[in-house]
């Protein structure tokens, strides 16, 4: 059973203990730690990683005789590791204990992770253990665990560990286990005077340095604990000796500092983590202060639904579903990873899947922040920012002129993506065309575009947007080749459904002509030449003289994106790519009696001997991003210039048509789904939209949600809400709403900004209530549905009906 603030797990349970891990990380934008038990290590059930955000590190493994180069977001040394044991015992975590009454909370609004339990040795010996756990989000170098341990039915010797752990790994993908990764090396550690042990370690290649600092505190009514501290090969720990007995509990506290060299404002980094822990107060004063931090950012980021006649998502509830994704996505990226050079993995700070990398995943994720914090969003494009020129290197390396982002971003902006990936059903090493993806140039132009439409930020437009767009808008330019019948075409490419690595029997990898891609280019090409209009002379000049820019250049980008490839079915329907149309029907129905869940078909079928190269199946939406990506009418109308005619006829049946062949092996088809078919099918919509919601607090894919947070799909999740079922969106300093419940949800509430104005936008069935929260802010006008226009006054609130 869960509260809408609290996810709720009773007893202990090995086979879901790595997705409970996952779902229970803990973490403030600037590091994470999964929600491993404190004294457990890594083992086949426990998996406690640490994660600094852009702390990444290369290795090269040797795979069936073939160097493979990968970069890994590090599994850093771990905190965590406290123990105890009654004499003559072995250590909590590390012998055979019976549990019981087992019960671990995550406590969403105060951001701690709480654990109770009996435990019961070989001896007999039942102990107490109650805990919580935090990372700070006030003071983002801090982490802290509190125990309380009382002895139950014995006395005696009593020791009690605590750890920091260099012995650390990156293991936690099973299918990854073959490369190397060992990416972490302690330089020193030892233990201070007043008792504070700390560990200096560094990345292999990388060289990033940390430095984790702990002071733990042991007490006891009567008692005197002594302690003593040692190194052990990889380990520092600290261990206390005192006398237990029934009725008198033993309080336990240890307070963690992280530096790192990747911090600002430091300067040794050993002295600095100590120091960090002798100023941070004692367990319950940083509670306080973390809790504070916290309400901070709900008070911006709150989402609430009411759902009618009962929300069904039992054992858990979508209210708790979409803070449970909130929560994660502000530990992910949150006003701390502002000062850090970083962007948002696709699977969070939460485990190894994809190696910590950044994919297109930013597309889905940015909104959720630009809507409540835009600030946050644009440290994210940034990130983007600062990897221009390697963008451009990947773009002239390849014979393109411009910036080339790459599919898989790490440290560097180079192409992290692998040249090969493991089939787990075959247990075949296979070829990974994935980063012919280049439609992720597109989602960061779109991100950068959104950005300056929803802030109006001209300041950002001129210093680093307008270069993106420009120099991603002549990658593009450069993509293009002139077709036979005197339009622009791009080969070799594939779209956001992964399946389709080539044409059947192709030589070459990529597609000819995707339709999601082709039409995004285009609108790339006109957004650069939109953004250079915004500019003022003065920056334009700039901008166009440093990257040498010609008029010639940019008439060219009109006549593409006039003359762009939109292919067509026989039946009229734009195509997902030339020849989609050619490509053979697959049986869905007994391909799924054999198999039960066919998302991955691609590994089935590979699995097979077969390709789903030759099928007419999505691994997820493509074609129909467009209908998620685009407004309306600016799809229309690029889609006109280019001689396509779009009717709302036309586009249901389109969304029809590649639904009935997407298999949803991408949780983020669920999002792109329950958006498109918001207005034209709301029950699909609803299915959609609950799946996307289950897909990580149930694992619905088997297994890869312990390996880490799906972002984007957490991201699409809270935008629905806002976006779809309360419409809102913002644009040129407006708020626009067009709600449209379903008919489950008899209420939402959330916050946006406008301008630089934060209000509380509440919609029901038959009303939509804004309350501006800013006294001195701006007057906000309001437009609802096709009709009411509204001007609302700082610190004033207006109530527009709908009926
Ligand atoms: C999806 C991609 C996505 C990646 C990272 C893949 O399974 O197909 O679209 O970018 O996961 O989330």
């Amino acid at each position: 059973m869960s509260s809408g603030w609290t996810l709720t797990y009773e007893g202990i349970d090995p086979e879901t203990e790595p997705l409970r891990e996952a779902l229970c990380t803990l973490g403030n934008g600037r590091f994470a730690t999964r929600g491993a038990a404190a004294e457990s290590r890594a083992d086949e059930t426990h998996y406690p990683g640490t994660y600094i955000a852009g702390g990444y590190d290369r290795l090269t493994s040797s795979i069936s005789g073939r160097a493979v180069v990968n970069e890994d977001l590090v599994n850093v040394p771990n905190w965590l590791p406290l123990s105890f044991r009654p004499g003559g015992g072995s250590w909590l975590g590390e012998g055979a204990v019976e549990h019981a009454e087992y019960r671990q909370e995550l406590d969403l609004r105060h951001g701690v992770l709480r654990r109770s339990f009996v435990v019961k040795d070989a001896a007999g010996r039942e102990t107490r253990v109650r805990e919580r756990r935090i990372v700070h989000m006030g003071n983002a170098r801090l982490a802290a665990i509190s125990q309380e341990i009382a002895p139950l039915n014995w006395s005696g010797p009593l020791e009690i560990r605590s750890e920091l752990d260099g012995a650390v790994t990156n293991r936690g993908v099973e299918r990854y286990r073959e490369l190397r990764g060992n990416h972490v090396e302690v330089i020193s550690a030892d233990a201070t005077e007043s008792g504070t042990i700390w560990l200096h370690a560094r990345t292999v290649q990388s060289r990033v340095e940390m430095v984790l600092a702990a002071r733990t505190t042991v007490r006891s009514e009567g008692a005197s604990p002594t302690a003593t501290s040692e190194r052990c090969g990889n380990r520092m720990s600290q261990t206390y000796a005192l006398d237990a007995s029934p009725g008198r509990a033993i309080e336990i506290e240890k307070v963690v500092a992280l530096s790192t060299s990747r911090d600002p404002a430091l300067g040794d980094l050993v002295e600095d983590a100590i120091l960090a822990v002798d100023r941070a107060g004692a367990f319950d004063q940083l509670v306080v202060s973390h809790q504070e931090a916290w309400t901070r950012l709900w008070d911006r980021f709150d989402v609430e639904i009411d759902i009618e006649p009962a929300d069904d998502l039992a054992p858990f509830s979508i209210q708790l579903i979409l803070r449970l994704h909130t929560f994660h996505l502000l530990q992910t990226a949150s006003p701390h990873t502002m000062e850090l050079d970083a962007s948002v993995p696709a699977r969070g700070l939460h485990g190894e899947a994809y190696r910590g990398h950044i994919f297109w995943d930013e597309m889905y994720v940015l909104p959720f922040f630009l809507t409540r914090a835009p600030e946050i969003a644009r440290s994210l494009l940034l990130y983007r920012f600062r990897r221009l020129p390697e963008a451009r290197a990947s773009a002239a390396e390849d014979g393109r002129a411009g910036a080339m982002f790459p599919w898989q971003s790490g440290s560097s902006g180079r192409e992290e993506t692998q040249i090969i990936h493991l089939n787990p059903r075959s247990g075949a090493w296979d070829p990974d065309r994935s980063r012919l993806q280049r439609h992720v140039n597109a989602a960061i132009a779109k991100n950068v575009w959104d950005y300056v439409r929803a802030t109006g930020d001209r300041e950002f437009l001129a210093r680093h947007g307008a270069e993106l767009l420009l120099e991603i808008a002549r990658f593009w330019a450069s993509m293009f080749e002139e077709t036979a019948e005197g339009g622009f075409g791009i080969d070799g490419v594939m779209g956001p459904d992964e399946f389709h690595e080539a044409h059947p029997d192709a030589h070459d990898g990529g597609v000819r002509n995707n339709a999601y891609t082709n039409v995004m280019a285009a609108w790339c090409l006109d957004a650069a030449r939109r953004a250079l209009d915004l500019l003022g002379d003065r920056d334009r000049a700039d901008v166009t003289e440093a990257i040498a820019l010609t008029e010639h250049e940019v008439e060219r980008w009109e006549a593409i994106a006039r003359g762009v490839t939109v292919p067509t079915l026989p039946e009229g329907l734009m195509e997902q790519f030339e020849g989609y149309g050619r490509l053979e029907e697959l049986d869905w129905d007994a391909y799924r009696e054999t198999y039960g869940n066919i998302g991955r078909l691609d590994r089935i079928l590979r699995a097979e001997g077969d390709s789903p190269d030759r099928y007419k199946v999505s691994k997820q939406a493509d074609l129909c991003m467009l209908f998620y990506v685009l407004e309306d009418g600016v799809l229309i109308d690029l889609l006109r210039r280019a001689g396509y005619e779009l009717t709302e006829e036309k586009r249901r049946e389109t969304i029809e048509y590649y639904r009935r062949r997407t298999s949803h092996g991408s949780t983020l088809s669920h999002v792109v789904f329950a958006s498109i078919l918001h207005e034209i099918d709301s029950p699909a919509a609803w299915e959609h939209f609950l799946s996307a919601l289950r897909s990580d607090v149930e694992d619905i894919q088997g297994g890869t949600t312990p390996e880490g947070i799906h972002t984007a799909v957490m991201a699409g999740t809270v935008r629905h809400v806002f976006e779809r079922i309360a419409g809102a969106s913002i644009s040129d300093g407006r708020l626009h709403l067009s709600p449209r419940l379903p008919d489950a949800v008899r209420s939402v509430a959330f916050f946006q900004r406008v301008g630089g104005t934060l209000v509380r936008i509440r919609v029901e069935r038959t009303f939509v209530d804004v309350e501006s929260l800013d006294r001195k802010g701006r007057p906000v006008e309001i437009l609802v549905g096709d009709g009411a226009r509204r001007v609302l006054q700082p610190g004033d609130r207006v109530t527009v009906s709908l009926v």
